[in-house]
């Protein structure tokens, strides 16, 4: 039998690709681009393009494209052929250097949150030659970034390949400082935990919700939800077996580590992990596994959700986010490691992440904020909108030590010492919270709130840049003492001290952790209108300037997209539960009424009988219908009023929030009540118990 690993990356121009098929020369200058970050040289892209082009028509290919990820959250891409007329009016497959280092793609329909007027609508995609180029569909994709005219950000991957840079001259600076003169680079790794749900495709085709909004916006509690506890980690059933079985195929061509997956809480969720990689690459390929697993789910007859709450009543979906810095010698800066030396670095390091975390709350809400996640924070297994960090208790203590030891001296011998104790703490993974939003798990980190759907690129780009920031701070600071090692101790210990608040191990799904966040200081930003207006706070616009990730007009502009986002998202839901309620609901409720009015008038056409059960229902029927009528009143009357107030974005995402979305669940509520009283055959779309049992 073939082994299924002898596909692994053969869609992918990488590095054996490369080795294979580009002069040494061109090889080795390409080399030092991907692994130093330095800027390509225009003289060799002409050459890496002709090799690029042969690789690809061997393998059928005739078209390629700049694979970009504009601010919608999903991949842009515009194909063209290799076709070109030679100088005798021949065609020939050509591929040019400039074709492959610049794109002009007509940019006028993504979203520019004003950065960009529609009559200049010049966008630019520019080639990121750090993520290999590689085959989808027949179609040899670039990985570029998405610039304005003048070079604004209009997409993701630019602002993190700044971060990264950012954080890699900010770690550098610090590693010189504690004597480490080998390391030339410093990079943060990812692994992005993606969690999704699979519906039989023509249940889901029937209903509106699902289809227009990737959730259901009605559907009452089913009598089986996740209660038993038996679908996590449960026997993979076939159906869904052979989709996961094709889908690692597919991304093991493609070059992606696709390693674990399971059975998630929820009936018909699902969890996918690849082994971690560079930021930059951990986003690319979150990108293609969450548009691989769309594809293949078609081909299964199957619909996957990745939507952060289809379903209420169960868990939604997120997406861990792994993160931690590596160096280009491969070592993990945070890993504990065995000897006290390297523990200051880690202790150093770590106290950055804590202070960074603490400053920086808000922003790492921000990077998580959307309509859809909204639902999910602070509910069912999912972290509070609240950030802290979990560090377990052996961590913990450590820290706490050194807090209340004097500085300077004596302190340097006392974290030596328990610096000893660390590999214990370092191999033990019993100590686990998963209720933590930041958890600190062994040797990285893994920040929970991020939702299914979204990129990770905005919380990595958050993560690097508050991170470079303080580690920045500290560089400044350290470069003025005599004795850096002398004032290690001291300097973690004052870092610990001011950001202790952020420090939590217990239950985060608590009522009681709320009350004493609150106590402590610690943002609550519940819903996203709540978090993004922090966006503009100087404090955080000022990070950005600095670490050279978002100029001024950037941040405000993703500002404005993420505000148009969240109304866009709710104005649409708003109306699907209309049309489901005015010309679904509502008639199968009435018309049921009416059948059973009939058969009591046919039964007493045959006897004098009391039909009490019956003529209760039409009753309690009746009375929902008309309330289902009057919300249904209620929630145009709210679009209405939105719809005429929205001059400023601010307070039209408000009034979204504070009217629009307590009438819809108003209707909800209702047409939730009405579901279990119509007879099954009588109801105009799929149930809870329908969808969630339906693969
Ligand atoms: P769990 O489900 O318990 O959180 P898993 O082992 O399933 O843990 O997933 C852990 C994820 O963390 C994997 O994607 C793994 O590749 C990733 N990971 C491991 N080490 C690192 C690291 N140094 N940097 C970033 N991600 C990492
Ligand atoms: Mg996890």
């Amino acid at each position: 039998m073939r082994n299924p690993l002898d596909d692994f990356g053969c869609l992918v121009f990488d590095d054996r690709a490369m080795r294979e098929r580009l002069p040494r020369e061109t090889y080795k200058a390409l080399q030092r681009t991907i692994r130093e970050g330095k800027r390509i040289d225009p003289s060799i892209a002409g050459i890496v393009a002709n090799a690029m082009k042969d690789w690809a028509i061997e393998k059928g290919v005739t078209h390629y494209t700049h694979w970009f990820q504009p601010m919608t959250g999903i991949t842009a891409e515009k194909h063209d052929s290799f076709l070109s007329p030679d100088a005798d009016g021949d065609i020939i497959m050509k591929f040019s250097g400039k074709e492959l280092i610049q794109g002009e793609p007509d940019a006028s329909s993504f979203p520019s949150g004003g950065l960009r007027a529609t009559f200049e609508a010049r966008g630019y995609t520019a080639w990121d030659p750090t993520s290999y180029a590689f085959i989808k569909e027949g179609t040899l994709c670039i990985p570029t970034a998405f610039c304005s005219y003048d070079g604004q950000a209009l997409d993701m991957k630019t602002p993190l390949l700044r971060s990264m840079d950012s954080l890699n001259r900010q770690a550098l600076r610090v590693l010189r400082l504690l004597g480490d003169t080998e390391t030339e680079r410093v990079i943060t790794t990812t692994g992005a935990e993606q969690e999704y749900f699979l519906l039989d495709k023509e249940i889901y085709k029937k209903r509106r919700d699902l289809v227009f909004c990737g959730r259901t916006l009605f559907g009452a509690k089913p009598a089986k939800g996740q209660e038993l506890e038996d679908h996590y980690f449960g026997a993979i059933r076939p159906r869904v077996q052979a989709f996961m079985r094709e889908l690692n195929h597919e991304l093991w061509k493609l070059g992606v580590l696709a390693k674990t997956e399971h059975n998630e809480t929820s009936p018909s969720q699902h969890e996918l992990a690849p082994i971690y990689t560079t930021t930059n690459i951990a986003v690319d390929h979150n990108q293609l596994t969450m548009e691989m697993m769309k594809k293949v789910a078609e081909k299964h007859d199957l619909v996957c959700l990745l939507h952060e709450k289809p379903f209420a009543w169960v868990n939604g979906s997120g997406k861990h986010n792994n993160w931690s810095l590596s160096t280009d010698k491969g070592e993990n800066l945070l890993d504990p490691g065995d000897n006290p030396a390297e523990n200051m670095r880690f202790l150093l390091f770590l106290a950055a992440i804590i202070a960074a975390v603490d400053e920086y709350q808000d922003l790492l809400r921000i990077s998580v904020a959307s309509a859809g996640n909204d639902h999910r924070l602070g509910g069912y297994e999912a972290p509070p909108a609240i950030v802290s960090i979990y560090l377990g208790s052996e961590l913990t203590a450590i820290l706490e030590a050194l807090e209340c030891g004097s500085p300077c001296n004596p302190a340097v011998r006392q974290m030596q010492m328990l610096a000893e104790t660390l590999p214990a703490f370092a191999k033990d993974t019993t100590d686990r919270n998963r209720t933590s939003p930041f958890a600190f798990t062994g040797n990285k980190f893994e920040f929970r709130m991020p939702g299914a759907s979204a990129s990770v690129a905005m919380p990595n780009i958050v993560l690097n840049t508050i991170v470079a920031e303080k580690l920045s701070q500290f560089a400044d600071r350290l470069e003025k003492e005599e004795d850096v090692e002398a004032a290690l101790p001291t300097l973690i210990c004052e870092t610990v001290k001011a950001h202790r608040r952020i420090l939590f191990n217990g239950n985060n799904y608590s009522e009681e952790w709320v009350q004493e966040a609150a106590r402590r200081g610690l943002l609550n930003l519940a819903t996203t209108v709540d978090a993004l207006p922090y966006l503009l706070a100087p404090k955080n616009i000022a990070l950005f300037e600095k670490q050279q990730v978002f100029s001024e007009d950037e941040v405000r502009s993703r500002y404005e997209i993420l505000l148009e986002n969240y109304k866009k998202t709710l104005h649409i839901e708003a109306l699907t539960m209309l049309e489901m309620a005015k010309t679904q609901i509502l008639p199968a409720a009435s018309c049921f009424a009416g059948q059973v009015a009939d058969n009591v008038a046919r039964k007493r056409a045959v006897c004098p009988v009391a039909c009490k059960a019956e003529e209760a229902l039409i009753v309690r029927l009746s009375e929902l219908t008309d309330a289902l009528s009057d919300r249904i009143a209620a929630l145009e009357q709210a679009l209405s009023d939105v719809s005429r107030a929205e001059a400023d974005a601010l307070a039209a995402a408000l009034s979204y929030r504070d009217k629009v979305k307590p009438a819809m669940e108003a209707l909800r509520a209702v047409a939730d009540e009405i579901e279990p009283l119509v007879a099954k055959d009588a109801w105009p779309f799929p149930t809870y118990s329908d969808l969630l049992f339906s693969v």
